[in-house]
């Protein structure tokens, strides 16, 4: 080619929880450094998706990335629900019209995250995909990378050409990801490879707490995709384990195989991976122990008593970031060296700053809860004030009570995934005998795949409030659950 190879690149990505109340609305999406454009894009996220198609992008001669105005994460992060309508339209429109005045394209990179959902538009990833499709046309290359929480169906690969999903959860492969995402779309723009895929729908779904991909029979089912990559090349295998809370149509387990010109080949594969998960199924669903509140506090009590520490307590299925079950518990059962992090609340968090909270103030206020039944009740607790910080785009608040124990608040949603994380707050993390957090697996990148944790201990409310492993107590409209495994009988595949 004699001109130089113009990629546009364009990020929008949420994980939408369709059952929490407050709309993730426009307002959400903008903060300072975002929307983005240019080089701010570029280099927003170097160890993941785009740092790694960035990185390979730049590894060939001729190669242009521009950089279109894009909207990141929204402050509330995964912490609130439907994305508005007025938030899609806005958005995309002003990334279609950008990519309009700046084409032509050679590619497209969409960073995408797969279990986005917005108001009257069904399968947002593929909308977006359609729309960019339209102004760049059918010989422009579009590809993508994708979340394994993603819910996709063949939809958005009937508007572009391939996507590359993460395989491990915890995510540690985005990098990887997005570096094959660059390659494999500068080869299909040179002619040297030509995108035909399968995309397979598997009739199970679960919630996200069991799907660690430490333990088998997740294991299996990476490790099977793997071989697959490993013994035919240009084969590249996405396993979407799907995202449960977003109430849309294409929900569940879906697996989506990427050849080179091979549409046979990748029939083939994609037959075997969803042939080997459903004969799985209920194994897939049982791989994880998941204790209630009150007995995994009294686990965790027993731990400290015969030196299995650090425990971690993860309360998985706290939407909200403001639920106070777990905290009510740990003080009934009076634990002590115990850290509480985070209970979300943004009203508390307004009237600490208004009040200009610092270290060694007396701390009397209830605190959490009541943002829906699923957070409880709002909870007492007396303390005296730590800190008083403000980062990561958002207030914190650490307070010490009882026994040597720190709650820490925070305005928005926090998943702790590394202990030393906690360190700018000016913790010594190594004084907690108990850490309580509001995780599913996340967690187990700094507690458990490096050894710190002893004890792992996954709890959830006696009642199934939303975030539940009991997906039947919630609400669906646009999901019949009883066409998946385990709550209907499914044929497939037989
Ligand atoms: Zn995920």
């Amino acid at each position: 080619m004699s001109h130089p190879i113009r990629i546009a690149v364009l990020h929008f990505s949420h994980e939408t929880v369709t059952f929490l109340k407050n709309d993730t609305t426009l307002d959400d999406f903008i903060y300072p450094g975002s929307p983005a454009k240019g080089e701010a894009l570029l280099k927003f996220d170097p160890k993941y998706f785009m740092g790694g198609f960035v990185k390979m992008a730049r590894e060939f001669d001729g190669v242009e990335l521009i950089g279109i105005e894009s909207p990141l994460w929204p402050k509330t992060y995964m912490g609130s629900g439907w994305v508005t309508a007025e938030a899609f339209e806005t958005l995309v429109g002003k990334m279609i019209a950008e990519v309009k005045a700046e084409k032509p394209f050679d590619g497209v990179y969409l960073c995408l995250h797969g279990a986005m959902a917005v108001r009257g538009v069904p399968r947002p990833e593929a909308e977006l995909a359609r729309r960019v499709r339209e102004v760049v046309g059918p010989k422009a290359f579009i590809a993508a990378t994708f979340d394994l929480h993603g819910n996709e169906d063949e939809e958005f690969l009937r508007h572009a050409d391939m996507g590359f999903a993460v395989k491990y959860f915890p995510h540690y492969d985005g990098y990887l990801q997005g570096e094959r995402a660059a390659r494999t779309l500068i080869r299909a723009i040179k002619g040297d490879y030509k995108p035909a895929h399968t995309t397979l729908k598997v009739p199970i779904i679960t919630a996200t707490v069991v799907m660690w991909t430490g333990a088998s029979p997740w294991m299996d089912l990476v490790q099977r995709a793997l071989v697959w990559e490993a013994r035919e090349p240009d084969v590249y295998v996405n396993v979407f384990f799907g995202f449960p809370f977003a109430d849309v149509p294409d929900v569940g387990l879906t697996i989506q195989v990427l050849t080179n010109g091979n549409a046979k080949l990748a029939g083939e594969v994609a037959k075997d991976l969803a042939g080997f998960a459903w004969r799985q199924r209920e194994a897939l669903l049982t791989s994880t122990k998941i204790h209630t509140i009150q007995d995994g506090v009294t686990l965790a009590k027993q731990a400290v008593l015969t030196g299995e520490t650090p425990v971690v307590l993860a309360d998985h299925s706290d939407r909200s970031g403001s639920a106070t079950w777990l905290l009510k518990e740990i003080v009934a059962q009076d634990l002590s060296n115990t850290l509480i992090a985070t209970i979300a609340d943004a009203a508390a968090m307004a009237k600490l700053k208004a009040q200009g909270a610092k270290a060694g103030d007396p701390f009397d206020m209830e605190i959490g809860g009541l943002v829906d039944e699923s957070a409880g009740q709002p909870l007492r607790v007396r303390g005296t004030v730590l800190n008083a910080v403000e980062g990561y785009g958002q207030f914190w608040v650490c307070i010490k009570f009882g026994r040597d124990n720190v709650l820490i608040l925070s305005t928005y949603l926090v998943q702790i995934m590394e202990p030393s994380s906690l360190q700018p707050l000016g913790l010594d993390i190594d004084a907690f005998k108990v850490m309580a957090i509001k995780s599913r697996v996340h967690f187990r990148r700094g507690f458990h795949d490096n050894s710190f944790a002893k004890t792992i201990l996954l709890v959830e409310p006696d009642e199934p409030f939303l975030g539940t492993v009991h997906l039947d107590a919630l609400p669906y409209e646009n999901v019949d659950l009883k066409q998946f495994y385990p709550y209907g009988n499914p044929a497939f595949g037989e």
